[in-house]
């Protein structure tokens, strides 16, 4: 049996954890509205060679964002078997808005009734077989979350690629918009079959006026004119636009269908819960300041309370490996030069970064506590207000936040974003957010010059990136991106208790990219270094480093960075490699001091920099330019070259001043 599903729903409506429990992969789960972006695709278990594919959430079959795109370009090129219609039986009425939609696709379809958990525990009921008839659509009550009805559903799945289902009760229209949509059906029946459209479905994205369908359809002029003329005439007789006329339609018919098989006595629990917790949190005056607290705790007890002790042990146990690594090499008698590369190159270089490991994790675990709570979603809402004033919207405060974790998928997540103008602006102020890759560089730093105010530092080093940001904002909607932000609209989940598992993978996949990234870029970067600082330009070994190949180019750019306070070519040489990967900055200082304990880091370090210029140090590489992946991403998701290369200059001219800033006003200040 071959077939190829969809997995279609609203956002927030469970999809991934229903696509891992049908198929026992391990996508990532949120409770926030835009986790998914991407489509991913995996085996259902227990029915061979059938595929699922996750689509990313989406409201509406319209293409309002790019996201949306996606599902429908999916449905409609790849031809799925059928679809599974994820619905969200707590919000029962807007999910089934998209189910309508769906249903005009003309595909066989289930539809998983989602989160029936909730809707038993709060007393209220849906008679699903009466919603089942009425929709001529099969229906089975599940909950992905408690893994109940997940059976059933892939025997649904099953029947329905055995037997022709029933044909879905398309005729949810009435009076002058059904009028409409039957006439224009007739016009274009041929070229909706020419074009392999569901005809249903191209009628009605005719009455809606949808330009790419038009030109799929080849409609020429005269029929263009014809249709004009029925939706015009639809309009004036409703007195509403075609895109409202639809909506009425929609959802007055599923008002009558819940009307008849809901049974709602109350909210559930989580809603009235939800809405208990939400008077403080989003609380007008005080939902910023209680944000803001929040992330105060969170970064104290990450990189204080927690993490250093951590992070010290991990030291220690890094160091000791390598004293006895370096003894054994000695023993079974390895040149001398080997011995170097592999310990004051490659080991020095892996353990400098991989020691922040303890601190990564932990930020991640309570960041997933956040988002998974549905904390994050209203911080989202929160935010709309602060962020309309720089000329964006809540909306993007979605990849802004992830652009915390790493700018890569922060970027791609704009993808949500329907305005293109927000869009763009979103990706140029992502990467002002700090990344997760820098923290090992402003550790290292607040542990040679402020080692007892590391979370306040690390707090300041955030907010000053986000002051950044804002201001680019402020410059960037009065010259560049002139307009409007779109209007917000999110829906916030119920609050829920973070599912353990959930939180487990996501600090999983955190340390596996980072522990990859230790072995294979800085792994080749701390040896780059090392026989770029122990050779000359004419490839003899040098025994003085600063005669090395690496301290002639440095020493070249170093002047440059005179007015931020430091002139050494290892600092600009790391500030050079950390492009790569950002992590680089750190092993590639602690290679080139030959520091292989914190004791002598610090002590290289304290030459270097003053404390005032280690501070303007870390403000540079805050906000100079993301690194390479970075930067790939933002030339895709731009589409131009040039955009790249122009919002990387304009990052490290930012990151230029704001540190020459620091330093110059800094020096005034202490004299
Ligand atoms: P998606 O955005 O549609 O992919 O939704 P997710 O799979 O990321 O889930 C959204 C939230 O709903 C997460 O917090 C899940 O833990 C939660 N969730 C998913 N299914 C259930 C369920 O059956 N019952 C309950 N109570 N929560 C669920
Ligand atoms: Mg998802």
């Amino acid at each position: 049996m071959n077939g190829l599903f969809a997995l279609a729903g609203n956002q927030n409506s469970g999809k991934t954890t229903l696509f891992n429990r049908l198929t026992g992969s391990n996508q990532h789960v949120g409770n926030f509205p835009g986790v998914t972006v991407e489509k991913k695709d995996g085996q259902i278990k227990g029915l061979k060679g059938v595929t699922l594919v996750d689509l990313p959430g989406i409201y509406s079959l319209s293409p309002y964002t790019s996201e949306e795109v996606v599902t429908r370009d999916f449905i409609l090129k790849e031809h799925p078997t059928g679809i599974i219609n994820i619905v969200d039986a707590t919000n029962i009425e807007r999910n089934l808005y998209l189910t309508l939609q769906l249903m005009e696709l003309d595909l066989p379809m289930v539809i998983a009734l989602n989160m029936m958990d909730e809707v038993r525990a709060s007393g209220n009921s849906i008679d699903v077989q009466k919603l089942s008839q009425m929709l001529g659509v099969p229906i089975v009550p599940i909950s992905a979350g408690k893994n109940e009805g997940i059976g059933d559903l892939t025997l649904a799945v099953k029947e329905l690629m055995a037997a022709q289902p029933p044909r879905a009760k398309l005729d949810f229209c009435t009076g002058e918009v059904h009028r409409a949509i039957h006439s224009i059906a007739h016009i274009i029946e041929d070229k909706a079959k020419a074009a392999g459209y569901p005809l249903r479905f191209a009628a009605t994205k005719m009455v809606e006026g949808d330009a790419p369908t038009m030109k799929a359809l080849q409609i020429d002029e005269n029929e263009e004119h014809i249709i004009e003329h029925i939706v015009e005439e639809m309009e004036e007789h409703l007195h509403t636009d075609r895109e409202a006329a639809l909506a009425d339609m929609r959802y007055s018919y599923i008002e009558n269908i819940c009307a008849d098989c809901v049974v709602k006595y109350q909210e559930t629990h989580e809603q009235v819960r939800s809405e208990k917790i939400d008077r403080l949190l989003t609380h007008k005056y005080l939902g910023i300041p209680i944000f803001f607290a929040i992330m105060l705790v969170i970064f104290w007890l990450t990189f204080s309370v927690i993490g250093q002790p951590l992070q010290d042990l991990l030291k220690d146990m890094l160091g000791f490996a390598t004293v006895q690594f370096s003894g054994l090499l000695q023993e079974v008698g390895v040149s001398e030069w080997l011995r170097s590369l592999i310990i004051d190159g490659a080991c020095v270089g892996i353990s400098s970064v991989l020691s922040f490991l303890p601190v990564i994790v932990l930020l991640f675990f309570f960041l997933s506590l956040l988002e998974d709570s549905g904390y994050m979603a209203r911080v989202a809402f929160v935010m709309d207000k602060l962020l309309r004033k720089i000329g964006l919207s809540g909306r993007s405060f979605v990849p802004m936040l992830i652009g915390f974790g790493c700018s890569v998928p922060a970027i791609m997540a704009t993808r949500t974003l329907s305005s293109e103008r927000d869009r763009k602006m979103t990706i140029v102020l992502t990467p002002f957010m700090s990344c997760s890759a820098k923290l090992p560089i402003y550790g290292m730093i607040t542990m040679a010059f402020f080692p007892d105010y590391g979370g306040f530092v690390m707090f300041g080093l955030y907010v000053l990136g986000i002051i950044v940001a804002i201001l680019s904002g402020l410059l960037l909607k009065g010259t560049l991106f002139r307009g409007e932000p779109v209007p917000f609209v999110m829906e916030l989940p119920s609050y829920r208790i973070p599912s353990g598992k959930s939180v487990l993978l996501h600090m999983w996949e955190k340390a596996k990219d980072f522990i990859r990234k230790a072995f294979t870029i800085i792994f080749l970067a701390a040896i780059v270094i090392w026989f770029l600082q122990n050779f000359d330009l004419h490839l003899n070994p040098v025994s003085d480093a600063t005669k090395s190949i690496l301290a002639s180019i440095g020493s070249v750019i170093a002047p440059v960075f005179i007015p931020l306070g430091f002139n050494d070519w290892r600092a600009s040489t790391a500030l050079i490699t950390g492009i790569t990967a950002k992590e680089t900055v750190v092993s590639t200082l602690s290679v080139l001091t030959g520091s292989s304990t914190d004791a002598q880091l610090a002590a290289s370090l304290q030459q270097i920099f003053t404390p005032l210029s280690a501070i303007s140090f870390l403000a540079f590489t805050i906000l100079y330019m993301p690194c390479v992946a970075a930067f790939a991403a933002t030339k895709r998701e731009l589409g131009s070259l040039r955009g790249a290369l122009l919002t990387a200059l304009y990052q490290t001219g930012a990151a230029y001043l704001v540190a020459t800033l620091v330093f110059q006003v800094g020096s005034i200040w202490f004299h």
